[in-house]
């Protein structure tokens, strides 16, 4: 009977130094974190994502995965995303688009921004008025006049509807009370390499994309959308477009990091952390000014004030589509 207590006791111990080893192993994260962009290869969100995967993987000692998940404006990535299981392993990093889809589209293949956990706001950029470098307007007045001689024949490229070049692009026709053709593409990583080779004629891209490219002469600049001029070398010329004639345009495009809802807070908890330590990492932080992004050090760094910012956003973009009465399907 003892010899039998005695084995039952043993066998305990041994089921719960087991429970104890397999609660070590699955410490979040044992296994690699993936951030799902919503846009191709080559553009803001993907240099923003790959930037900050590499800034996250010292901070939480996994490595960080970027996969591109583009189409439909984002609205595929950011399913992708409110789909997945919510372990804190599958992550997005999503624009201002992510503010604008639940009122733009129709039909969302998610629920809206209920579906995610909110894990903190990571930077804010202007976006710049961009040209094929055989553009023959050199000035922005002189692109508004060549654009007001035939509008049908400026293909206006973006990265689909609910894009921030979209948006951007959709401001900018509004503005000149005209009609371009629109050119969509999965992301402005695609569209970029066809501006530069001239198959599309004009763009309005984050400074993140565009300032290289501004740089090496591969591309025409005009204007900075924000609403005091950039000092960066590459852009300190460029009027903003309000300066320019465009009054009180303004677009600056923010980034978020999102986890599925249901997340487990411990979960959360540590990822926000990862975050935090990461925005104030000195290689990220230079990398980011360098391109003309603003890193965010402020309330909306924790998950409640990006929330409150993003809802905010949503009510705000929510009143310019529906003046607008453009929906997407
Ligand atoms: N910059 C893109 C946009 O216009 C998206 C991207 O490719 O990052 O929304």
């Amino acid at each position: 009977m003892e010899k039998i207590r005695r084995r039952l006791a043993l066998t305990g111990i041994a089921v719960a130094l087991g429970v104890v080893t397999t609660l070590a192993r699955a410490e979040f994260p044992d296994k690699p974190v993936t951030l799902i962009v919503p846009f191709a290869a080559g553009g803001p969100s993907d240099k923003i994502a790959r930037d900050l995967a590499e800034a996250l993987r010292k901070k939480l000692g996994q490595t960080v995965i970027v996969e591109n998940v583009g189409g439909a404006g984002g609205t595929l990535g950011t399913s992708r995303v409110a789909k997945a299981p919510p372990d804190g392993y599958t992550l997005l990093v999503h624009h201002i688009g992510f503010a604008t889809a639940p009122s733009l589209y129709r039909k969302l293949p998610y629920q809206g921004i209920n579906d995610f956990a909110f894990l903190g706001l990571i930077n804010e950029a202007p976006s710049t008025l961009i040209a094929k470098p055989t553009m023959p307007a050199k000035t922005f007045d002189e692109l508004r006049k060549y654009i007001a001689a035939d509008p049908t024949k400026i293909n206006l490229a973006h990265a689909g509807v609910g894009s921030a070049s979209q948006l951007c692009g959709l401001m900018l026709q509004s503005a000149l009370k005209t009609n371009l053709t629109s050119v969509p593409y999965k992301g402005t990583g695609p569209a970029m390499t066809d501006l530069m080779g001239g198959q599309v004629d004009i763009m309005c891209e984050q400074a993140t994309n565009a300032v290289p490219q501004i740089e090496g002469g591969k591309v025409k600049a005009y204007a900075v959308t924000s609403t005091q001029r950039m000092t960066l070398p590459a852009l300190a010329a460029l009027p903003t477009l309000s300066e320019a004639g465009l009054k009180d345009f303004s677009v600056t495009v923010w980034h978020g990091l999102y986890a599925p809802k249901d997340t487990p807070a411990p979960v959360l908890k540590k990822l926000n952390d990862a975050l935090k330590a990461a925005l104030k990492d000195p290689d990220l932080i230079k990398r980011s000014e360098a391109l003309g992004i603003s890193v965010v050090n402020d309330g909306r760094l924790e998950p409640a004030g990006h929330k409150h910012f993003v809802e905010t956003e949503v009510a705000r973009w929510k009143k310019v589509i529906e003046a607008s009465g453009q929906y997407a399907d």
